[in-house]
C-alpha cells in the first residue's frame, strides 16, 4: 500500500532523483514465537488488541541502526496536530524519519520512550497509522528542495504563513458553462491580480 503510493507523481520523482529513500519494515518480521505474534490483550480489560512492546522496540531499533540521526514519529490521535510548520522543520533538517504505523487498538504506551514526535493528522480515528504516515511523508517530501520544480511554489501556498490559506485558482476556459473567471485575472495587471489574490486568501487567527 505504501510502496504503491510512493510510485506516483512527486513522490516518485523524489525517489528517482535521489531526494527520497524509503525502506519498509514489516512488524511481523519482529513478531514473537512461531506465529510471529505482534499483539496481545490489553491489561485492565476492554476491547481489541494492543501491539506488544518487544517487536516494536526491535523494529525501531533496527531502523535506527540503519539511520542513526533519524527521528522517530508516532502517528496517534493523542498527539498534537500535524501542521505545515512541522513539515517544514523536518524538510529543513534533512534528517530521516522513522514512522511507526500502529493498528488495532494501538500500541503499548512504553514504546513512546523511543519516540521523538507524537502527532495526530486530525480529530478522527483511522484503522491504522499507514495513511497518517503517508500524509506526514508526503507533506515533508514536497518541501524538499527540487521536488516541486518551481522552487517558489511551496513558499506561496496555504499555511506557509500559519494563518493564511491560498487564494482560489482558475485555468482555461475563461467561460465554463456560463461560469466566468474573475475579470481581474484576465487583465494582465499584475498589481491588481496580486491584490485580488491577497483579498481572496483566507486569514484566520
Ligand atoms: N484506540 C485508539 C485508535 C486506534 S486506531 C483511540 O481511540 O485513540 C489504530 C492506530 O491508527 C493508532 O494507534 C494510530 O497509530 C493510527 N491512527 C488512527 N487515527 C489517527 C489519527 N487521527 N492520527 C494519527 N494516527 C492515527
Amino acid at each position: 500500500m505504501i510502496e504503491e503510493y510512493f510510485n506516483h507523481g512527486m513522490m516518485r520523482k523524489a525517489l528517482e532523483q535521489g531526494q527520497l529513500e524509503i525502506s519498509l519494515i514489516n512488524l511481523r518480521d519482529y513478531g514473537i514465537g512461531p506465529r510471529r505474534t505482534v499483539d496481545d490483550i490489553p491489561y485492565g480489560g476492554g476491547d481489541g488488541m494492543v501491539l506488544k512492546p518487544e517487536p516494536i522496540f526491535a523494529a525501531i531499533e533496527f531502523a535506527k541502526s540503519q539511520d542513526k540521526s533519524a527521528k522517530v514519529v508516532l502517528p496517534t490521535p493523542r498527539g498534537p496536530t500535524w501542521v505545515q510548520a512541522t513539515a517544514q522543520e523536518y524538510a529543513d533538517n534533512d534528517e530521516g524519519l522513522i514512522i511507526f504505523c500502529a493498528r488495532y487498538e494501538g500500541y503499548d504506551e512504553r514504546i513512546t520512550e523511543l519516540v521523538d514526535c507524537q502527532t495526530s493528522i486530525g480529530d478522527y480515528v483511522l484503522t491504522g497509522g499507514e495513511l497518517p504516515a503517508m500524509i506526514i511523508a508526503d507533506s515533508v517530501v514536497r518541501l524538499l528542495p527540487g521536488v516541486l520544480g518551481g522552487e517558489t511554489s511551496a513558499e506561496l501556498e496555504s499555511f506557509s504563513d500559519p494563518n493564511t490559506k491560498e487564494h482560489p485558482h482558475y485555468t482555461r476556459p475563461s467561460d465554463y458553462r456560463g461560469n466566468k473567471v474573475p475579470d481581474v485575472l484576465l487583465s494582465g495587471n499584475h498589481k491588481e491580480i496580486e491584490g485580488w489574490r491577497e483579498e481572496n486568501s483566507i486569514q484566520s487567527e
